[in-house]
């Protein structure tokens, strides 16, 4: 093991493992993206991470920037969360009724986000978004969701409409299996398009729960709303009588320390005349559990009080407020400090800045797109920052397939598709962004070709 992966490293092992999985899991993966299937060849079997690094089954060493798609914001097996874990699993694994690290993880989200009075914890952002869209339903008696193309809210029936990211990849406008009853109760809008916005609110508004919306675009490549969006979505809501829930599962604690809400700050207070506005609603999932299945919706407390058991709208879970993925949130959320957003920022903006040179170098036409401390790649000339989800599908992922390719040649592992964020962690040192940035010219001219 540690082997960096040079240039033409073996994969025999991954290879056997994948025809294994083949024959026993769909498509050999748990979840589509995985697969490879936009950017071909064989999907690494990873067996260890530490810190920035990963190492596949074969014995290659990759430098990271998927970090187990968000949650690892601390690296791979931070010690300290893999301690908490350990012993949080000594002392069993689950009961079936309350711990006490349930109410300090809700403490410690709600100390950062103050759009947050309640929490309740579920095990997947895909709960999360469907709890938050259940519970906008139930507050306000409507039943029509508005959703922006190229968002992704998981995999819930009613959230499958353009919904970006591994749909994208796999170029699927929805799924089969979702009803049309179901389909037509979501609307979906092209982004940053407020008077889409305000003539489905002028054709519906008496009809729209919620507007759910990704704090800043992050799985169609990231987007974020452009300057004044958020706020005018949100008055433009509660003018009608609607809620807004904002998706932070993975702009959560990861943008920046509050998330992406926090990177706004100041915007949502306007022109400093007006109260701030804030979202009702919010879900997080990815870095709260650090790398375990735990996620959460949160907001208002009239609105969260409405649940099962104060209320009358009904979530529950076997495994909700598991106390290892309680350890593992808690323990990465206490370390995600100053200090470590320092370190991601100063990482992306390394990075993010070398990708550019060396594309540049290559003349290879691209557009490096940023949020907070996240960022993407789109390739492909583009005029003026895209907007929404219809521009960034015209993007060139031929390109990013040879890029990407000729990454993970070099010992670096991207996501297997042009519709990701790139994921940096605290545990990227001045050593893993070299070893990016050294790989990063060979890889721009394999994208010129
Ligand atoms: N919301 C957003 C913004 C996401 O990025 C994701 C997953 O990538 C989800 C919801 C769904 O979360 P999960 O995959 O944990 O169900």
């Amino acid at each position: 093991a540690g082997r960096h992966a040079g240039t033409r490293s073996s994969t025999a092992r991954s290879e056997e493992l994948a025809a294994r999985a083949g024959r026993v899991i769909p498509g050999g993966v748990n979840s589509p993206v995985r697969a490879f299937a936009s950017v071909g060849g064989a999907p690494r079997f990873l067996v260890s991470g530490r810190g920035a690094y990963v190492t596949d089954a074969d014995g290659n060493e990759y430098t990271d920037l998927v970090a187990a798609w968000g949650p690892a914001l601390l690296g791979h097996a931070h010690p300290a969360v893999i301690d908490a874990v350990k012993s949080a699993a000594e002392r069993g694994l689950g009961f079936g009724a309350s711990v006490p690290a349930e109410a300090e993880l809700a403490e410690e989200i709600i100390s950062r986000v103050p759009a947050v009075e309640r929490l309740r914890l579920v095990s997947t952002g895909t709960e999360a978004t469907m709890t938050a869209i259940r519970l906008a339903r139930g507050a306000t008696g409507r039943p029509l969701l508005v959703k922006f193309a190229g968002h992704y809210h998981g995999h819930s029936d009613g959230l499958l409409a353009e919904a970006g990211s591994g749909l994208a990849t796999l170029s699927l406008p929805g799924s089969a299996g979702v009803t049309e009853a179901t389909a037509a109760q979501t609307l979906v809008l092209p982004y940053n398009d407020l008077p889409a916005l305000e003539a489905a609110f002028t054709e519906h508004g008496e009809r729209i729960a919620a507007i759910i919306a990704e704090a800043a675009a992050a799985n169609m490549g990231v987007l974020p709303p452009e300057p004044g969006f958020t706020r005018s979505m949100i008055e433009l809501a509660h003018r009608h009588g609607a809620l807004v829930i904002l998706d932070e599962v993975l702009t959560g604690f990861r943008a920046g320390p509050s998330g992406y809400l926090g990177v706004l700050g100041d915007e949502l207070r306007g022109d400093g005349t007006g109260d701030p506005v804030a979202p009702d609603l919010l879900t997080f999932g990815k870095v709260v559990g650090g790398g375990l299945p735990l996620a959460a919706v949160g907001g208002r407390a009239d609105l969260m009080d409405l649940l099962a058991p104060l209320g009358p709208v009904y979530q529950a879970g076997t495994l909700s407020g598991n106390p290892v993925a309680l350890a593992a949130g808690l323990t990465t959320l206490r370390h995600a400090d100053a200090a470590a957003y320092s370190r991601i920022a100063a990482a992306a903006d390394a990075i993010a800045g070398a990708v550019s040179s060396a594309l540049d170098g290559a003349g290879v036409p691209h557009r490096v797109q940023r949020a907070g401390t996240l960022f993407s790649v789109l390739f492909g000339e583009f005029a003026a920052a895209p907007r929404g989800y219809a521009e960034v599908q015209r993007q060139e992922t031929v390109r990013y397939r040879a890029f990407f390719h000729a990454m993970l040649d070099q010992g670096v592992n991207l996501p297997p598709s042009a519709f990701e964020a790139w994921f940096v962690t605290a545990a990227h040192d001045d050593a893993a962004v070299e070893r990016i940035v050294a790989a990063l010219p060979g890889a721009a001219r394999a994208a010129a070709r």
